[in-house]
């Protein structure tokens, strides 16, 4: 196993043509990246699966658990082609929105139900919130605006209409063919966008096939989703700060805050959260970040998420492989310094609280007691997982599951290394083989204590068993 920058806070990469450059991928993956996203809203199937198959091998031949995450477009409303491709609008000047090609002279949009909800007076957002129309007359196929912030459109600009009442389109059809898609992949994760109420989660999750099903990933990018915040948290298996659509669907002033809030619900309910959009946006033409954007990337690893995800700075950007490398190193700088006291406040806080699994506490309170150099839990489900990650310990968590999926789903999960159980379950083969990864990573020395929290036969995979053992010496036997 080659010797990896170790970090807590979990990176997410989306893939598109910038990774196709020869020997990005490999360097992605060496660089740190845990989850490889793949944006079903650009790009074809094909392209998408060839990254994916691409990601499996490179990952395997690193010793590495990359997650898969499809994220599926949802209702986003796009301009359809414009001739030119692109087209100024002016200020205070009238613009139609109709159903493409008619008139000429109108943007063109592919939505009848976005022209039929408009209502006189409501804002129209183009362009990720760059371009905002007033509608002036409502109509069911052509819909008169009034530019109040003037820019330029290109064809399929998105349109967000945080105002309108457009209920219940998750799924679409577009996304149940994506559905589809991520399925024949075996996709560990699957990234529902446009989530308003935990109802459109039930909707998608009715058309998994039962077995080994993806687990899902609800975006919160709508107003709507913040008034249903609670039961979509409790519903998901994750979720997402996309802050990109949030800032034209909500108040852009309070995105500080409402991440805040998202992080705090996702921990508390002991779900994995990552913060997405803009994270090192400059990095898409240039090589060094601004001093704000690692700034932003510290303060949400402070908030409690578990993963920070690049979009465009992996996708298309000139510098994805340097994007990683910097995220990697403010995350380790930032950890170094605060990932104790962030245990620390967890377990004060966290004391009184009824934990479902109060094992989970006592665990990390004995790691931090006695100065672990990690946790050590055999599992064979998420949920022991979860329960020990959400006090954020400071211990690594080494996580021995007992297969190759459960692997790449605890990618995504802040502070778990996953190992593959290779020789069983029993304490003393796991505490062999997650001394040898201790040991290459440079994380322990044998004779350090480390805590083992594992299920007893009686136990039905529920942990009931602590332990305090010793990192042993000597290689990997199996
Ligand atoms: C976002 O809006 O922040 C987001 C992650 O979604 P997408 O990249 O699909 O717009």
């Amino acid at each position: 196993m080659p010797q990896l920058p170790w970090h807590r806070t979990k990176i997410i990469c989306t893939l598109g043509p910038a990774t196709d450059r020869a020997g990005v991928l490999e360097r992605l993956i060496g660089a740190g990246m845990d989850v490889a996203r793949f944006n079903m809203s650009h790009g074809d199937h094909a392209s998408h699966a060839r990254r994916i198959q691409q990601v499996r091998q490179w990952a395997q031949q690193a010793g590495r658990f990359v997650a898969v995450l499809v994220d599926l477009p949802g209702p986003k409303f796009r301009l359809a082609e414009l001739p030119g491709g692109t087209r100024e609008l002016h200020l205070s000047a009238d613009v139609m929105l109709a159903l493409e090609a008619d008139p000429a002279d109108a943007l063109p949009v592919r939505h009848p139900a976005l022209l039929q909800a408009l209502r006189v007076g409501e804002s129209v957002y183009l362009a990720d919130g760059a371009v905002k129309l007033e509608v002036k007359t409502a109509g069911a196929e052509r819909v008169v605006c009034r530019v109040l912030v003037s820019g330029t459109v290109t064809s399929g600009s998105g349109i967000n209409v945080p105002e309108s009442r457009l209920s219940a389109l998750v799924p679409t059809d577009d996304d149940r063919r994506h559905l589809g898609f991520a399925l024949a992949q075996q996709a560990e994760w699957l990234g529902v966008s446009f989530v308003q109420s935990a109802d459109d989660l039930i909707r998608v999750r009715a058309l998994l096939p039962p077995g080994r099903q993806p687990l899902l990933m609800a975006k919160i990018e709508k107003r709507q989703a913040l008034a249903n915040l609670d039961a979509i948290v409790e519903t998901a298996d994750g979720v997402m700060v996309a802050r990109g659509d949030l800032g034209v669907e909500t108040d852009l002033a309070e995105i500080p805050l409402v991440q805040k809030r998202i992080i705090a619900l996702a921990n508390a309910q002991a779900r994995p959260v990552i913060t997405a959009t803009q994270m090192l946006e400059s990095m898409v033409m240039q090589e060094r970040p601004t001093r704000a954007e690692v700034t932003d990337v510290a303060n949400a690893m402070l908030d409690g998420t578990d993963g920070v995800m690049l979009s465009a700075e992996t996708a298309i950007g000139r510098f994805p492989v340097a994007a990683v490398k910097i995220l990697q190193r403010v995350l380790t700088a930032t950890e170094a310094e605060y990932a104790a006291r962030l245990a620390r406040e967890r377990l004060c806080a966290n004391e009184a609280t009824p934990a479902a699994n109060p094992i989970s506490l006592v665990a990390c309170q004995f790691a931090a007691r006695l100065d672990a150099r990690a946790i050590i839990a055999p599992v064979r489900n998420m949920a022991t997982v979860l329960g020990i990650a959400r006090f954020r310990p400071a211990a690594p968590l080494v996580v021995v599951a007992d297969s190759e999926d459960l692997c790449r789903r605890l990618a995504v999960v802040w502070g778990v290394s996953p190992l593959l159980a290779v020789a069983g379950f029993e304490p003393q083969s796991c505490l062999r083989l997650a001394s040898h990864w201790l040991c290459a990573q440079g994380l322990a020395q044998p004779g350090d204590p480390v805590v083992m929290l594992s299920a007893s036969g009686a136990a039905q995979g529920t942990a009931d068993t602590l332990q305090v053992m010793h990192v042993q010496e000597g290689q990997w036997q199996g």
